[in-house]
């Protein structure tokens, strides 16, 4: 979601005539989009903040913001920090920017209000160049789940009108872009009054031009049966669950407050299997929320083992100030948090080995989306399920599908050869 506002103040600022430079001394104004989900996200963006006073003093007429959600949260204790600051803006404030900067030596500005409407629904993102753009389909979260510092940096959920992002796409089609990832903080519960999300699948995938619908992310507790059966009938939908499983443990995933249990989690990757032919399924899994014992983490372990996931983001428990997880006394140490955590990346990597490995010896088609780091004759690609996949080039272009057969795998990277195959699909 970050590196999508950062695309929309891109659009925001072109479109006023300002230009973007990856160069820091010809830059008059710098931004820095911050996070704040966990404590280590901002302490590297303090110290990158920190590096770039000297960048300041260089030329006062400089202007040096911080924005998103840490600058949210923060909000003025960050000037008492970092004084040789120009602004502070939340992620609801972004329209503001043209003006702050233009209005000269506004002194420690601070813009932080949630009104909890802001869409920016009528600013075009500047995207990177690419294959693959992603397109806000609602903004804000209502969850609260006990650990999570979103809903109180970006407030409410609001969903974009569906005409807005229906638009949004076809313009992505003008600039070439034939993958689309619709983001969310939980995109299962969008809603824009008439719309729900399967019915804004099931337009997108009716946009022509548009190859590869994905989205993220998924609720467990929100994921019904409509979405699974309109992903495994929307042909440009890839079959791709990004579902948070968090904790495999009752009494943990009740104190996060996420709104399922660990049955019904397995119930529902069960139902997403049956209904999605080759579903493949990634998750965040948290190690040593407050109160955590060995046996809930062994029950985290014991799913992780269960369900297989082709994927998982892995963390440890960050106690977030203004949380309600912040109240509980956060009791496993520092060691037990990092030795859980290395046990579930092992384990995980384990498993994502395996998964891939599986797919030796199919053919699947395969979106190329940039030149391969290892040499210029390749592509890196991805699978509808999310696999990254090397392959020589030969004829084909840019963001044209092509049937791979998959030959080896090593690390996290299948390779793989263009084939002229019928069997398989995923
Ligand atoms: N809206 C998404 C993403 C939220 S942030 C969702 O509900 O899944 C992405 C991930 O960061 C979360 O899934 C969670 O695993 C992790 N996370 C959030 N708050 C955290 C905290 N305080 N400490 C450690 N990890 C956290
Ligand atoms: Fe945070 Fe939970 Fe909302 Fe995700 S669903 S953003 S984890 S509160």
């Amino acid at each position: 979601m970050n590196k999508y506002d950062s695309e929309i103040i891109a659009g925001l600022l072109t479109s006023e005539g300002y230009r973007i430079t990856e160069k820091e001394e010809e830059a008059t104004v710098y931004l820095i989009n911050t996070c704040s989900v966990r404590e280590h996200a901002e302490k590297r963006a303090l110290g990158r903040i920190g590096t770039l006073s000297h960048w300041k003093r260089h030329n006062p007429q400089r202007k040096l913001g911080v924005i998103g959600c840490m600058a949210q949260r923060m909000g003025e204790t960050l000037f008492i920090q970092k004084p040789f600051l120009d602004f502070i803006l939340g992620p609801d404030e972004y329209s503001k920017l043209p003006d702050l900067i233009a209005n000269g030596h506004q002194e420690h500005c601070t813009e932080i209000s949630l009104h909890g409407i802001e869409s920016y629904s009528t600013i075009e993102p500047k995207r990177r160049s690419g294959i693959d753009g992603f397109v806000a389909v609602s903004r804000g979260c209502n969850n609260y789940c006990s650990y999570c510092i979103v809903p109180y940096t970006r407030g409410r959920e609001r969903s974009r009108p569906i005409h807005d992002i229906l638009d949004e796409i076809e313009k992505m089609i003008d600039e070439n872009y034939v993958e689309v990832t619709l983001l969310g903080q939980n995109v299962n519960t969008y809603n824009d009054g008439q719309h729900d999300f399967a019915d804004l699948l099931q337009q997108v995938n009716n946009i022509a031009g548009i190859h590869r619908i994905r989205f993220m992310t998924s609720h467990p507790k929100d994921l019904t049966d409509k979405i699974l059966q309109t992903v495994a009938s929307s042909e440009k939908v890839c079959p791709h669950l990004h579902l948070p499983l968090q904790s495999g443990s009752d009494p943990i995933l009740s104190k996060m407050n996420r709104g399922y249990t660990r049955k019904e989690y397995t119930n529902l990757v069960d139902r997403a299997r049956r209904v999605i032919p080759d579903v493949s399924i990634t998750s965040d899994i948290m190690v040593g929320f407050p109160g955590e014992t060995e046996t809930d983490f062994q029950e985290t372990v014991r799913l992780m083992k269960d369900v297989l996931f082709d994927d998982a983001f892995t963390y440890r428990y960050s106690p977030r100030e203004g949380t309600k997880a912040f109240q509980m006394n956060d009791d496993v140490s520092e060691q037990k948090k990092r030795h859980r955590l290395d046990q579930i990346i092992k384990l995980q990597r384990q498993i994502s080995f395996k998964k891939r490995q599986n797919l030796i010896g199919r053919c699947i088609e395969v979106l190329p989306e940039k030149t391969s780091k290892q040499s210029p004759d390749e592509w890196m690609g991805k699978t509808p399920g999310d696999h990254v996949v090397i392959f020589p080039k030969k004829h084909i272009r840019l963001g044209q599908p092509v049937k791979v057969l998959i030959e080896s795998c090593r690390g996290s990277t299948l390779r793989g050869k263009i084939l002229n195959c019928k069997t398989g699909n995923n």
